[in-house]
C-alpha cells in the first residue's frame, strides 16, 4: 500500500525511477515539487525549533519545548516544514528527511501540526509500535531505495559474476544511494533479493 503511494507520489512530482542513471534519489527535488521546506538545524530539539519559528514570525504557542534531542520534526501549519538534525551523518539526514516527507504526504489531516521524531524512534527501534511511524519509515525506504534500482543492480552483478552476494549488493547500493548499510540491508532483505552470504 505504501509502495503504491510512493509510486503515485513520484508520478505527481514527475520524478520517475531511472535504473540507467547512477546516484542517489534527488530528494531535494521531491521537497521542491511538493512544496515542503527542508530546514536543517544543529542541536535539533523542540526548543530550537520553537526559537526558529519565532524568529520567522510563526506562532507556535502549542509546541511544548523540551531539551530532548530529535532526529526530525514535521511542522505543518501553513507551508509544511521538515526539520532535520544537521548534526547527524548524511545517510541519517536523508532517511530522516524522507521520513518527514512521508508524514507530509501520508498523514497531514490525521495528525496535529507537530510531529516530533526522536533519535530512538527513528534509528534504534527495529519496528516502531506506532503505525504512523512505521508507515513513514516504509515511505522513506521505498522513496530512497527504489525496488527497480535494487533489482537492476542485482541483475548487473549476476551478469558480471554469475551470482549476487547480498553483502556485496548492500555495500554497493548503500554507497550509490547514500543510505546507511543497515537501511539497505533491511530493504534488500524485505525485497528478497540476492544470495545468502
Ligand atoms: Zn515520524
Amino acid at each position: 500500500m505504501i509502495a503504491q503511494r510512493v509510486e503515485e507520489f513520484r508520478r505527481q512530482c514527475q520524478i520517475p525511477v531511472d535504473p540507467a542513471r547512477r546516484g542517489p534519489v534527488p530528494l531535494d527535488r521531491f521537497f521542491e515539487e511538493c512544496d515542503v521546506a527542508h530546514v536543517a538545524l544543529r542541536g535539533l530539539t523542540s526548543a530550537t525549533i520553537h526559537a526558529y519559528l519565532q524568529a520567522e514570525g510563526i506562532r507556535a504557542d502549542a509546541l511544548m519545548t523540551s531539551p530532548e534531542p530529535l532526529a526530525g520534526f514535521l511542522f505543518h501549519a501553513g507551508r509544511s516544514k521538515a526539520f532535520i538534525n544537521a548534526d547527524d551523518i548524511l545517510p541519517r539526514r536523508r532517511f530522516t528527511a524522507a521520513h518527514e516527507l512521508g508524514h507530509a504526504v501520508l498523514h497531514i489531516g490525521t495528525m496535529s501540526s507537530f510531529q516530533p521524531d526522536t533519535q530512538a524512534a527513528l534509528f534504534e527501534a527495529d519496528e516502531p509500535k506506532d503505525p504512523i511511524e512505521r508507515e513513514a519509515n516504509q515511505f522513506a525506504a521505498e522513496l530512497l531505495m527504489p525496488e527497480e534500482i535494487v533489482r537492476a543492480r542485482e541483475a548487473e552483478l549476476v551478469r558480471q559474476y554469475g551470482c549476487c552476494p547480498r553483502s556485496v549488493l548492500t555495500y554497493r547500493l548503500a554507497a550509490e544511494l547514500l543510505v546507511s548499510r543497515e537501511a539497505m540491508r533491511n530493504r534488500i532483505r524485505s525485497l528478497g533479493v540476492g544470495d545468502d552470504d
